[in-house]
């Protein structure tokens, strides 16, 4: 039987491109107890391969956390399927805003320690016991709350192009550096403020909200289904839409646009402009922001020195990179000293004088 891909990226474009099907783009996740995550694993590929679907999924311990795409026509055998599995029966699917036949290429299942590398050590605090999920309704009522801090549980490199509209927006490189910023920050308010948080989906929201409950807030909400199910919510309710710009996403759209708002910056020139990118430079590969101009300018990559790199013969680049590591790694995302655009986030302490002066 085969369990793993077998097509590269470039062919299965071509098929999908072939097959002329409209893809639908969602994802899910689910905190649950999985006995065997390798067998489960196993279970999924095969039913999941035969519908076409693909993404990118991880299996653990801890539950399942999926980002996929399939063929809309098998949309309902999907569901049927999800439904047949106990702990996926009426899983919550967030559908993407906006639809890209390409958004996944490869169908990627994957057993890991966690779904979500949080860096968390599970045995200190209990993960049910989780803040107040709200709808999109509650959310906007209580970001309008004076006695409400509203935090971005997501990197600096997501909500650079996009967030609620007075969130405080940590500038972290990981989630669990986050948790330590937010907790020293908001120590003396544990028990006066709500703490409203939200993340792309809502999965890091499961987390943190435990965590911060664990550590001794008292008012802890977190926004159902996340930025996604938001968006949905609140165009199908015609609510105020209180995110403005867009919502990164880890798929080959990289986006989607929830306001017309731009509120990033070119990383190298400093236009307005929203859209990352990846160096084209293959020892480098740093995600950053770039405008069409730069891009140009650039033959996209983000210095001068990948620039160079990247106009060399393909085996002329090989030996240059021979014995050295990748550079950027997830610790590097979307940071680079040459940028001279990269913006500064806000902090938490900056937010809270502003609505104390307000
Ligand atoms: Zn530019
Ligand atoms: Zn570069």
């Amino acid at each position: 039987m085969q369990l793993y891909n077998t097509l590269s990226a470039k062919e299965r474009a071509a098929l999908i491109e072939e097959a002329g099907k409209d893809r639908l783009t969602l994802s899910f996740y689910k905190y649950a107890k999985i006995q065997n995550p390798r067998e489960f694993r196993d279970q999924i590929f095969i039913v999941w391969d035969q519908l076409e679907v693909l993404g990118r999924i991880y299996v653990a311990y801890e539950g399942i956390n999926a980002q996929l795409s399939l063929p809309a026509d098998n949309f309902e055998a999907f569901k049927e399927h999800l439904d047949s599995i106990d702990f996926l029966n009426g899983v919550r699917l967030n559908i993407a805003i906006e639809q890209d036949n390409m958004s996944f290429l490869k169908l990627k299942i994957k057993v890991r320690p966690k779904i979500v590398a949080d860096g968390l050590n599970d045995d200190t605090f209990d993960v049910t016991n989780k803040g107040v999920h709200v709808d999109a309704q509650k959310f906007n009522e209580l970001i309008d709350d004076e006695n409400t801090v509203l935090v971005d549980m997501r990197n600096h490199y997501e909500s650079e192009i996009g967030h609620f509209k007075n969130a405080v927006t940590p500038d972290v490189d990981t989630f669990r550096e986050s948790l330590d910023i937010i907790e020293e920050d908001l120590k003396e308010h544990k028990e006066d403020k709500n703490l409203v948080m939200y993340c792309t989906g809502g999965i890091r929201c499961e987390k943190a909200s435990a965590y911060f409950k664990h550590k001794g807030f008292k008012r802890v909400y977190q926004l159902e289904g996340g930025i996604i199910e938001y968006a949905r919510q609140v165009s199908a309710q015609g609510l105020e839409n209180k995110y403005i710009g867009k919502n990164f996403v880890f798929d080959e759209r990289r986006s989607e646009k929830i306001s017309d708002d731009i509120i990033a910056h070119c990383h190298q020139c400093g236009a307005p402009c929203d859209i990352h990118t990846n160096c084209a430079n293959d020892a480098c590969h740093l995600l950053f922001i770039q405008c069409d101009a730069c891009k140009e300018a650039m033959d996209n990559c983000c210095s001068e020195t990948c620039k160079e790199i990247h106009a060399l013969p393909y085996e002329e680049q090989k030996a240059l990179r021979k014995g050295q590591g990748n550079s950027n790694d997830i610790f590097k995302k979307g940071r680079a000293d040459h940028l001279p655009y990269k913006k500064d986030l806000r902090n938490i302490f900056e937010v809270l004088k502003n609505k104390s002066q307000a």
